[in-house]
């Protein structure tokens, strides 16, 4: 009986021991896992599912007693160091692409028009706004975006001296005209694309643009300027001298931005821009916008 309560006991403090070491084991990995979960919380999402949550925020809708309108949810641009590098690398393509840009919008009387025949084209271009523009015409905004094309930022007054008094004030004017952007769409949108007004360099302020490049890439903003353009702003006052002037600055080139104009003035820029376009495409161009490099 002794001999057999020895025996037993043993043998029953060996199991609960096993337990109580397997317990202790479940807990300790269930605070670890708890603890390493709320400082990871994506861990167990894969890169797709991740990318999608963060889209999801970016998209949201601002929450605005006053934002009657929200525009249909397209593509939202993503900035990263390889859209960066895209950019950067723009002009090195071995593939022969075209950019059509326009800049100075969205107006009444031109940018309708310019949206009609790039969606009978099939055609997704670039629109450079001005947020003074976009608080003005809202509901074009709108509609450039939810046509898919890619909206930038070109400052809010356009008025170089506001614009370059300082880097801070270009920093300024492109939070401006980004929440003019936010407010007309109704969404988080940010393109993480600047264009200068006048271009990024040369000209009275050229060395304040070259600083601010420095503060540009610290927000994550890019910056993008032309190779080709139709004159339009500068002197062609034929449609004959619009196309001309597009195809002797696109020339051979394989990558081609080309400046154009969508302010209410430019009415000849949307009247040769089936030509510009049926040259392009006669000429092997792919057209692309800047969903192709921010995304
Ligand atoms: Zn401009």
């Amino acid at each position: 009986m002794i001999y057999g309560l020895i025996e037993v006991k043993p043998k029953m403090n060996k199991k609960k021991v096993i337990f109580a070491i397997f317990i202790a084991v479940v807990i300790i990995a269930a605070i670890g896992f708890g603890i390493f979960y709320h400082k990871n919380p994506n861990m167990f999402l894969s890169q797709e599912n991740t990318v999608q949550e963060e889209n999801t925020v970016l998209s949201k809708p601002i929450k605005n007693e006053k934002q009657k309108h929200i525009a249909k949810v397209n593509f939202l641009p993503v900035y990263s160091e390889e859209a960066q590098n895209r950019l950067d690398n723009i002009y090195n393509s071995e593939e022969k692409s075209v950019y059509l840009t326009f800049d100075d919008g969205p107006s009444k009387t031109v940018t309708p028009l310019i949206l009609d025949l790039l969606k009978q084209e099939n055609i997704k271009a670039t629109f450079f706004v001005l947020g003074a523009r976009v608080d003005l015409n809202p509901s074009i905004l709108r509609r450039e975006y939810e046509e898919g094309h890619f909206i930038a930022n070109h400052g809010y007054s356009h008025i170089y001296s506001n614009i370059y008094s300082s880097t801070g004030s270009v920093l300024e004017e492109y939070n401006k005209a980004q929440q003019a952007i936010q407010n007309a769409l109704g969404l988080e949108y940010n393109g993480h694309l600047f264009r200068f007004p006048g271009g990024s360099t040369g000209g009275k302020y050229h060395n304040l643009k070259k600083d601010t490049k420095t503060v540009l890439r610290e927000n994550q903003i890019g910056y993008i300027d032309w190779n080709a353009l139709s004159s339009d702003a500068a002197g062609a006052k034929t449609k004959e001298a619009l196309l001309e002037s597009v195809k002797s600055t696109v020339g051979e080139k394989n990558t081609v931005v080309i400046l154009m104009h969508d302010a209410g003035d430019k009415i000849l820029t949307y009247e040769v821009l089936p030509e510009v376009i049926a040259y392009l495409r006669e000429k092997g161009y792919i057209f692309k916008n800047f969903y192709d490099i921010m995304k």
